[in-house]
């Protein structure tokens, strides 16, 4: 009896099994922080080395010249993601306008979508993304004594010749207050 082959079935996606765990895996609630960006269409950027110490990165889509940027911090700090304007088109680098802080990974999967429409809208007309003194360049994330505040991203320590004599000075010493510096959900 000649045994006939049977045509191998179409491969079924089936569930794979069991993954096998990473040595440091992480904790179920970051998954879910993944999850909720990646229904957001936004890429996870985390390297290797941040993954092991607990951080996550996600960039988000561009809108102009900004991109979102988002950002699981050290488990330490108490909070679970920031997401904000990032104008390199890339992880780190300066943080532009508001900030959106999400303290539980509850407060994320309530208001992210929120947040998000927030930040697109800024990104989109960035007027209000513009220092109110100089009117020319954007403001960034700087802490300071009484917490976070929208600074210049011209108040970095610049060269200046006067009268043959160099002197230390910034190129502009706007702050903003026309958007907040940080929103808060909780
Ligand atoms: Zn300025």
């Amino acid at each position: 009896m000649a045994a006939t082959r049977k045509p191998t079935a179409p491969r079924k996606a089936t569930k794979k099994a069991a993954r096998p765990k990473a040595a440091v895996r992480p904790p179920a609630r970051d998954d879910e922080v993944g999850a909720l960006f990646k229904a957001a269409r936004f890429q996870e950027t985390t390297s290797d080395i941040s993954r092991a110490l607990g951080l996550r990165s996600f960039l988000g889509k561009k809108v102009g010249r900004w991109v979102l940027h988002a950002a699981t911090p050290s488990p330490t700090e108490g909070h679970a993601v920031d997401l904000v304007l990032n104008g390199a088109h890339q992880p780190g680098g300066l943080e532009y306008g508001t900030k959106h802080r999400f303290v539980t990974v509850d407060a994320l999967a309530r208001d992210l979508a929120a947040a998000l429409k927030d930040l697109q809208r800024l990104a989109k007309d960035d007027e209000l993304l513009k220092c109110p003194e100089c009117k020319l360049r954007y403001v960034i994330q700087k802490e300071g004594k009484r917490g976070t505040f929208l600074s210049c991203e011209g108040m970095t320590r610049i060269h200046r010749r006067v009268e043959g004599m160099r002197i230390k000075d910034v190129a502009c010493r706007g702050t903003s207050t026309r958007i907040p510096a940080v929103v808060i959900h909780t």
